[in-house]
């Protein structure tokens, strides 16, 4: 459920896993007006449908509306999976994080390995913040153009250090991971303006853009001889999350998915 809704990716993704797995199912955009999310919600457990992913605008009035709010939808402040239990009840979760997580150790890389720069303070941010918290970082530093949305997600999961926009680069030397939660790079949006000169050797770059799934910032790290992971892992594995819930297999994240979704992307 979205506003607008086509350009989800998740119906091309979902139905590749439904097909896979001989599931008999089918997942379906829908276009639902904000003030109709309630009454659309509401509904799912009546018309048989086991769950849904809510995109914009919907993920953060649908804390308002479920009956149970999952610890990671409560600590991100949105809800993207909502899954509807036996008793027609409904439950929200944030499968972000989790996607965000996997991605990196898919990747080759323990978030909780060493310190990590993260750029940005929106709702991606406060994810990526929880899946590097539940892998016990041992320092983040957190830098956003504006300051106070920043010093507001660190004081939300504590102990983190924020770093003015314009001096990130005067920490690249002690992390050994770098993200970008911000939407800079992604095609349409100026590419993030920052010189990975001083990015210590051994490093992990992730974007979580992934159109282009190739952007400036890890076409940069990659000339640098750092770790990169594109951003379009962790759009696969947080469906994982909700796939499983609703049709009790955790299902592969293959190469044969990601040429099926990149083909959509092209
Ligand atoms: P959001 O809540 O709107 O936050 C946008 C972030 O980008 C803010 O930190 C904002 O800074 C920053 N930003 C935007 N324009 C900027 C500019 N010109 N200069 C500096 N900073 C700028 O969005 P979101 O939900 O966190 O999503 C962020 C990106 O992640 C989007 O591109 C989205 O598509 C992507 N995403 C990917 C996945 C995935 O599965 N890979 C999942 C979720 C989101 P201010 O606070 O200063 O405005």
């Amino acid at each position: 459920m979205g506003w607008p809704v086509a350009h989800s990716r998740s119906p091309r993704l979902h139905n590749f896993w439904l097909d896979h797995y001989q599931i008999d199912g089918v997942y379906v955009p829908l276009p639902v007006q904000p003030e109709h999310l309630a009454q659309a919600l509401r509904a799912l457990p009546v018309l048989g449908v086991r769950g849904v992913n809510l995109t914009i605008p919907h993920k953060e009035a649908a804390l308002r509306i479920v009956d149970h709010v999952a610890e990671d939808a409560r600590r991100v402040g949105a809800v993207n999976t909502v899954v509807v239990r036996a008793d027609g009840t409904l439950e929200g979760r944030n499968t972000d994080g989790f996607g965000f997580a996997e991605n990196l150790r898919r990747g080759g890389c323990d978030g909780g390995a060493g310190a990590a720069l993260v750029l940005g303070a929106g709702g991606a941010a406060r994810a990526v913040m929880l899946a590097l918290r539940e892998k016990n970082c041992p320092k983040i530093y957190l830098s956003n153009r504006t300051r106070e949305r920043a010093e507001s997600l660190a004081r939300d999961f504590g102990t983190i250090e924020v770093v003015d926009w314009e001096r990130k680069e005067d920490v690249l030397a002690d992390v050994a991971l770098l993200v970008n939660a911000t939407s800079l790079g992604m095609s349409g949006q100026p590419a993030l303006d920052m010189d990975l000169a001083r990015l210590a050797v051994g490093a992990t770059v992730t974007d979580i853009v992934y159109t282009p799934l190739m952007t400036p910032l890890l076409d940069q790290a990659a000339r640098r001889g750092a770790r990169v992971i594109d951003g379009l892992g962790m759009l696969l594995h947080q469906a994982r999350a909700g796939f499983a819930a609703w049709f009790g297999t955790d299902p592969d994240v293959t190469e044969e998915l990601r040429a099926h979704v990149l083909e959509s992307l092209a």
